[in-house]
């Protein structure tokens, strides 16, 4: 069996430690002396996306209870191992965005993605009060994107074109193009084959996200509780689906009833919904963070970066080199937090975070002393891991699970998941629209291409394989027999990203 069909489990008890968690918030294993009996919605998951829905729900209903069920620390997921970048990934896929699901399409998703970089800023602000702003150092950015060949920097050139002759005016020139001469005078860079300079953003995510987190809890403890260190194990559909509880949730502290569950649980999903393994699948990262003392500006206040080349993979050893680099600066310490893979497709395809892929882990030293002028080996401060979760078709999976996804009956479970390493474009925005479905409200604002519909299920995410280079897989994937569907295997040939 292919590792993106294996179960991913539930979230190991001993992940590595990321730089971002030290110091751990002291409310980080908060729980209730007694697992509450029953919720109107239990959220799976304490990312940016659970605390999303939450946030979303409890503002806007007064009357809703929620329970949170976090397997590890309140926020300690991908939210919290990732590389700070604040980023949208549709500008540089835009091309690919454009004929897999068309123009339409296309630009909802950038308009979408782009919005939601905003709507970050502005939930941070909301909580300015709190010290959040400033904890989290979250900060505007000028994003330099280097290119490592001519090929994908040509190629960003012609997605430039594509952009503006189809985004709205205000949304143009999102990156202007910097040749290799001046890329080496004005920004420091080296052995590339140009840049594309524009706009992103950065913050240290765990303070941002169980800052919100705990915020959320003071204002609403008697209607919020958050249950670290508790794992969702199995759900099951009650017969009588008149009645308002309609699920039991099981954990080891006991039972829950409730009326809806939503699952927050990205690369873990499959491992509750089972129907879905192949099609959204865990895939780990590896980040560090590396002082490379003077040798180096401290540029972090002004300036992220991300090194981009064309994916390729070794055919005697099978290492996969998915061709990106990703790098915020610590404007305080001056810390490189550079993450990126290079590795054998089963050290890729995995949820176990405890471990670090070894590859990348050498690699990812040598990646600022190769682009920047004058910088020197780094010393690795700190190196961990995370685990994204990916989906065959390249988008996330938002809405109302069908049944033939949940395997059950009713109208009460929901996925917001499957944000393919890239959840600061998408996953704040995707946790207010479930969370508006659940509350009835209109959500015409969501790009309908990431409703995970019955007929998504058996298309496109059959049919596509966005990912297959990334984790060494061709379009021959073997497929788990009771996740077939009718319509399934009539495939068209797959995309390899
Ligand atoms: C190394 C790395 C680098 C990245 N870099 C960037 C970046 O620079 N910019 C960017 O935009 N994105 C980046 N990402 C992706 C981004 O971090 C994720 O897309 C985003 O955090 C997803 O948020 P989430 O809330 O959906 O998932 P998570 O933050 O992973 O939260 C899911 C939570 O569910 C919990 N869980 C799972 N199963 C269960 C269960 N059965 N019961 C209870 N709890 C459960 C997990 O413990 C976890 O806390 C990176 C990710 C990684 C791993």
């Amino acid at each position: 069996m292919s590792a993106t069909h294996k179960d991913p489990g539930l979230p190991v008890s001993n992940p590595t430690t990321p730089h971002w968690q030290e110091p751990l918030h002291p409310l980080a294993d908060v729980s209730s002396p007694q697992l509450p009996e029953t919720a109107d919605v239990v959220i799976v998951g304490s990312g940016i996306t659970g605390c999303s829905v939450a946030k979303t729900l409890l503002h806007r209903d007064p009357r809703v209870r929620v329970v949170v069920l976090e397997a590890r620390g309140l926020a300690s997921g991908a939210s919290s191992r990732n590389g700070g970048h604040i980023i949208s990934p549709c500008f540089s896929s835009f091309d690919e965005l454009v004929s897999n699901f068309g123009t339409k399409a296309a630009v909802e998703l950038a308009v979408f993605s782009e919005r939601n970089i905003d709507k970050t800023f502005e939930v941070a602000a909301e909580f300015r009060s709190s010290g959040l702003v400033v904890e989290s150092k979250i900060r505007r950015t000028e994003k330099v994107l280097a290119f490592r060949d001519r090929e994908k920097f040509d190629r960003i050139k012609t997605v430039l074109e594509l952009w503006n002759e189809h985004m709205p005016i205000d949304r143009r020139d999102p990156f202007h193009m910097v040749d290799p001469e001046e890329a080496k005078a004005r920004y420091g860079m080296q052995n590339v084959a140009g840049l594309a300079v524009g706009r992103a953003a950065a913050a240290w995510p765990y303070r941002l996200w169980i800052g919100i987190w705990i915020q959320l809890y003071r204002t609403y403890g008697d209607r919020l509780s958050i249950e670290t260190h508790t794992p969702a194990l199995s759900v099951t559909a009650l017969q009588q689906i008149e009645q308002p509880h309609q699920y039991i949730v099981t954990t080891p502290r006991g039972d829950i009833k409730t009326t809806h569950i939503v699952y927050c649980t990205n690369g873990y999903t499959s491992h509750l919904l089972p129907r879905l393994r192949g099609k959204l699948f865990p895939v780990r990262g590896t980040m560090s963070a590396q002082d490379l003392g003077s040798s180096v500006l401290n540029l972090g206040a002004q300036r992220s970066w991300s090194f981009d080349a064309s994916p390729s993979q070794d055919v005697e050893t099978g290492v996969v080199d998915p061709g990106l680099y990703y790098l915020t600066q610590d404007p305080d310490s001056g810390y490189m937090m550079l993450g990126g893979e290079y590795d054998h497709p089963d050290s890729i395809a995995s949820s176990d975070d405890s471990k670090i892929n070894p590859l990348s882990a050498e690699k990812i030293v040598d990646v600022v002393p190769r682009h920047f002028v004058g910088a020197k080996a780094p010393v690795v401060v700190s190196l961990w891991s995370g685990i994204m979760g990916f989906v065959r078709d390249g988008l996330p999976l938002i809405g109302n699970l069908p049944e033939v996804v949940s395997g059950r009956p009713g109208k009460g479970e929901w996925i917001a998941a499957g944000f393919n390493g890239y959840g600061t474009g998408y996953c704040l925005s995707c946790g207010e629209a479930v969370a508006e479905m659940i509350l009835g409200k209109d959500i015409g604002w969501l790009p309908a291409v990431l409703l995970l519909t019955e007929e998504r299920f058996g298309g496109s995410l059959v049919t596509r394989n966005a990912w297959g280079a990334l984790i060494g897989e061709d379009d021959g994937v073997e497929e788990d027999e009771s996740t077939r569907t009718s319509s399934e295997g009539s495939g068209a040939a797959a995309e390899v990203r």
